[in-house]
C-alpha cells in the first residue's frame, strides 16, 4: 500500500486546532496557564517546530533508545565497574542521581502543561513527545541509580532528594518551581527549553557523556548519551516559540524570561558541574576545565543563539563572564566544608599535582584558594577535627539558595546585596538574583531557605545534628571526604615550609 511522504501529511495533522462553541478561547486557554504574553491563537498558528516526527516514528525510536541503554548496562553488570572507579566520579555519580533523577520528573510535569495549554498545535504536538520524553529519563535514570543502592545509601538520594528539606534540594525545587513549574506555558518554553536545557543541561549531558567514556563508565555513558538525543529534539521548542513572541512585539518581555532563567540555571549548574570538572574528575582523565568548557559550550552557543533571533546579551554579561573565574572554586571549597550536608562525597582534589594543574589553568590559584587548602591540610594533619566541619551554617541567598561566592583574602570583592520588603530583609549572593526577586517581590517573598528556617525556630533542635536530621540526612547517607583526606595527610609539607599567606587565609576561613 502507498503511503504519503510525512511532509505531505504533518502540517494538517498536527493542526489541531479549531474553533469551540461550548467554552470561549480565554476559559480553555487561560492567561495564567497558556501565555502572559497575550497572543491569540491566530498569533500563535505562525509557530513551526523546526523538528517533525509522527506518533509511529517516535515509538519505534524510543523503544530502540531504551533497548540499547538498558543491554549495554545489563552487558556491563558483571564488570563490577562501580567497586573499581574511582572515589571522585562514584561521587558524581551520586551528585548527579540525586539532583537530576526528580528534576526529570518535574519537567514531564512542564512538558505536560505545555501540551495542554501551549496555544500553538506545533507546541503542543513536541511537548506530548517531550513529556513523554521526561517519564523515561526519570524512570531509566532511578533504575540506574537503584543498581548499586545495597552498595551505597547515598544512591537513595537518586528518589530522595526533592523529597527533604535537604538545603541542595530546596535550591533545586525553588529554581524548578519558578522556570517549570510556576510560570505558563509560553514563559516555561523559554526558561525551560531555551534558556536550561538548550542552554545548559543539553551541553552538559554531551559532556558528562564524552566523560563517562573516557572513565571507561559505558554505561552510564551510554544512559546519558540516551537522553541526550531527547533533550536536543524537545529542546526547540522555546526557540520557535521566542520567534512568534519577537514577532509580535513582545521581546522586551521574553528578553526579561531568559535572562531570569539563565542566571537561575547558572548559579545551580557551576555549583554542582563546576567542582565536578575542576575537582572531582581524575586528574588523568581531565581534558579541560570548567572555565573552558563554560566558554567553549555555554557562552560560545548562547550568545549565537540569542544572536540569531535577535535577543541581547543579558544585562549581567560582563558580570557572569567574571564569575567563571571563580564560582567554581568557592563553591567547591564551600561544598568540602559542609560535605555532611551532602548525599555525596566530596574529593578534597588537592593534591600537589592536581594544584599544578589547578594553577596552569587558573593563574593565581595557589595564590587566591591554595592557601585556604593549606589551612584544611594542616588542620588535618594536626587532628584539629573540630575545625574541619563548620560550626553553623553559611547565609543563603533568598533567590538562588546557595551562600555568597567570591575570592577571599585581601581585597576581598564580595558584597552584600538586600531588599527591605513587608516584614524582613532578603539577602542576595549577587545583583542578577536582587534583581530578580525585586521584579516580582510578592512572588519570592514567601519562600524560606534553611537559614531563614533556623532563624525562625523551625528547626529543632536547631544545632548542627538537628539540622542534618531535618534535612533527612541518616548516618550512612552524610557525606565524607571522598579519599578519606589521604591528600592533607601526605602530600603537603609542614605549614612552616609553605609561603607567609597562611595567617590571612585562616583569617579568611
Ligand atoms: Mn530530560
Ligand atoms: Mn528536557
Amino acid at each position: 500500500m502507498a503511503t504519503l511522504n510525512r511532509a505531505d501529511w504533518y502540517d494538517i495533522a498536527r493542526d489541531t486546532n479549531w474553533t469551540p462553541r461550548y467554552a470561549s478561547v480565554e476559559e480553555i486557554f487561560p492567561d495564567e496557564m497558556s501565555d502572559a504574553f497575550g497572543l491569540t491563537v491566530e498569533q500563535w498558528e505562525a509557530y513551526d517546530e523546526p523538528f517533525k516526527i509522527s506518533y509511529r516514528e517516535y515509538v519505534a525510536v524510543q523503544s530502540k533508545k531504551d533497548a540499547d541503554a538498558y543491554s549495554v548496562k545489563a552487558a556491563l553488570a558483571r564488570a563490577n565497574f562501580f567497586d573499581k572507579a574511582a572515589p571522585g566520579w562514584i561521587s558524581i555519580l551520586k551528585m548527579h542521581y540525586g539532583a537530576i533523577c526528580l528534576a526529570e520528573y518535574i519537567a514531564v510535569l512542564g512538558e505536560a502543561k505545555m501540551a495542554r495549554f501551549g496555544k500553538a498545535p506545533g507546541m503542543r504536538n513536541m511537548a506530548t513527545f517531550g513529556s513523554l520524553d521526561e517519564m523515561r529519563h526519570t524512570q531509566i535514570q532511578l533504575y540506574f541509580a537503584h543498581e548499586n543502592i545495597h552498595k551505597s545509601r547515598q544512591l537513595d538520594w537518586g528518589l530522595k532528594t526533592y523529597h527533604t528539606q535537604n538545603w541542595a534540594g530546596i535550591a533545586g525545587r525553588a529554581m524548578l518551581d519558578d522556570v517549570i513549574l510556576g510560570r505558563d506555558a509560553a514563559t516555561m518554553s523559554i526558561m525551560l527549553t531555551f534558556a536550561l536545557e538548550q542552554g545548559f543541561t543539553n551541553l552538559q549531558f554531551l559532556g558528562l557523556a564524552a566523560d563517562a567514556a573516557k572513565m571507561g563508565d559505558y554505561s552510564f555513558s551510554n544512559l546519558i548519551s540516551s537522553v541526550q538525543t531527547d533533550e536536543a529534539r524537545h529542546a526547540q521548542i522555546g526557540t520557535a516559540a521566542l520567534k512568534v513572541l519577537i514577532a509580535n512585539g513582545k521581546k522586551a518581555q521574553a528578553q526579561q524570561a531568559v535572562e531570569i532563567a539563565f542566571w537561575r540555571n547558572w548559579r545551580l549548574f557551576f555549583s554542582l558541574t563546576g567542582p565536578a570538572i575542576d575537582y572531582l574528575t581524575p586528574l588523568e582523565h581531565r581534558h579541560q576545565s570548567f572555565k573552558e568548557f563554560v566558554h567553549e559550550f555555554i557562552v560560545a552557543q548562547f550568545e549565537r543563539a540569542i544572536e540569531d533571533l535577535g535577543l541581547d546579551r543579558p544585562w549581567y554579561w560582563d558580570f557572569f563572564l567574571d564569575t567563571t573565574n571563580y564560582y567554581q572554586h568557592s563553591g567547591h571549597l564551600e561544598l568540602w566544608f559542609l560535605r555532611q550536608t551532602l548525599w555525596w562525597n566530596p574529593a578534597g582534589g588537592v593534591t600537589p599535582a592536581e594544584r599544578a594543574w589547578l594553577e596552569e589553568k587558573y593563574p593565581g590559584w595557589n595564590q587566591r584558594w591554595g592557601r585556604l587548602w593549606d589551612v584544611i591540610a594542616d588542620n588535618v594533619q594536626h587532628g584539629r577535627q573540630d575545625k574541619l566541619f563548620p560550626a553553623t551554617v553559611p547565609m543563603l541567598c533568598n533567590i538562588c539558595g546557595l551562600s555568597i561566592g567570591g575570592i577571599p583574602g585581601q581585597g576581598h570583592h564580595v558584597k552584600g546585596h538586600w531588599t527591605d520588603y513587608g516584614e524582613r530583609r532578603y539577602y542576595f549572593c549577587s545583583a542578577p538574583c536582587k534583581w530578580i526577586f525585586d521584579i516580582e517581590q510578592q512572588r519570592y517573598a514567601g519562600h524560606k531557605s534553611i537559614v531563614d528556617r533556623l532563624l525562625a525556630g523551625d528547626i529543632q533542635p536547631g544545632t548542627i545534628d538537628g539540622t542534618l536530621e531535618y534535612m533527612g540526612l541518616f548516618p550512612g547517607e552524610r557525606g565524607d571526604d571522598a579519599d578519606d583526606y589521604a591528600w592533607a595527610r601526605s602530600a603537603l609539607p609542614p605549614m612552616n615550609d609553605r609561603s607567609a599567606g597562611h595567617a590571612d587565609a585562616a583569617a579568611g576561613l
